[in-house]
This record gives structure tokens, C-alpha cells and sequence, in this order.
């Protein structure tokens, strides 16, 4: 599990572009009410050590919206792309950065581990395939 990988992505814009070189991870894809309003949709999130992403441009464009008391959100000022979940006021996983594989340049060479808040996931799609479906994390 200590493979690391080189990630590069961008918002739809083109305006924020990122880097990091973290180990390889697997989508998890969450179903939460928040992700799905943040991202319009379920949330394609890989976590990453905070320190390894580095915003290779852009960065007077990311802005932050305090979803909760606990956690932050961030996105492109220009365009609306869903950036980065940072749970900065969670410790267990404050010193992590979850960023949508959607905005990964492609191949992204990444599998999807599994669903989860299924228990929170909208009524309007089912969840297909045989991947493990948690009802929280
Ligand atoms: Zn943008
Ligand atoms: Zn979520």
C-alpha cells in the first residue's frame, strides 16, 4: 500500500491545477446528502496526505465553504468545480484531503473500493455492483 502514485488533476475551467505524489488509493464513492449537494452527485473521494497536494495553479481562485463546524469545502471561484473535502477539525483525519477523482487527468488508473453513507443516498438511483456498501463510513 505504500505504492506511490503521481496524481494530477484540474477544475472545469482549467484555472486550478493540482499535483500530488501520495500512495495509491481506491475510490471510495460517497452517497451523503452533503457530497451529493456539494458535487451534485455522489462524490468520487480519494484521501491524501494534506501536505502532498500541491495547487500548481490557481490557488487565488480556490475558495473554502464551512460546510459544518467540522469540516471545510473547497472549490474553483471561476468555474464551481467541487475541489477538496478537508475534515481540518476532525483529528482523525484532519491531517488528510479527500479531492474528487473526477477531476483527474485520465488514464487515472484508479479502482473503486466501495460505496459510502448508503444509508443517506438519494431515492432517486440504486446502487449497482457488487462492490461493499457501507451504511456510514
Ligand atoms: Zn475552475
Ligand atoms: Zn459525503
Amino acid at each position: 500500500m505504500s505504492d506511490l502514485k503521481i496524481y494530477k488533476g484540474k477544475c472545469l475551467c482549467g484555472e486550478v491545477s493540482f499535483k500530488a505524489e501520495a500512495p495509491k488509493k481506491e475510490v471510495g464513492l460517497c452517497h451523503c446528502t452533503m457530497c451529493r449537494r456539494w458535487n451534485s452527485g455522489p462524490f468520487h473521494a480519494l484521501a491524501i496526505p494534506f501536505d502532498a497536494l500541491k495547487v500548481e495553479s490557481g490557488e487565488e481562485n480556490i475558495s473554502y465553504y464551512r460546510s459544518s463546524d467540522y469540516a471545510r469545502r473547497a472549490f474553483c471561484n471561476n468555474c464551481g468545480s467541487s475541489l477538496f473535502y478537508h475534515g481540518d477539525k476532525i483529528p482523525e483525519i484532519a491531517h488528510e484531503v479527500y479531492f474528487s477523482a473526477g477531476l483527474l487527468e485520465e488514464p487515472a488508473g484508479l479502482k473503486m473500493a466501495g460505496h459510502i453513507f448508503c444509508a443517506s443516498k438519494g431515492d432517486y438511483y440504486e446502487i449497482e455492483g457488487d462492490l461493499p456498501q457501507h451504511e456510514t463510513v
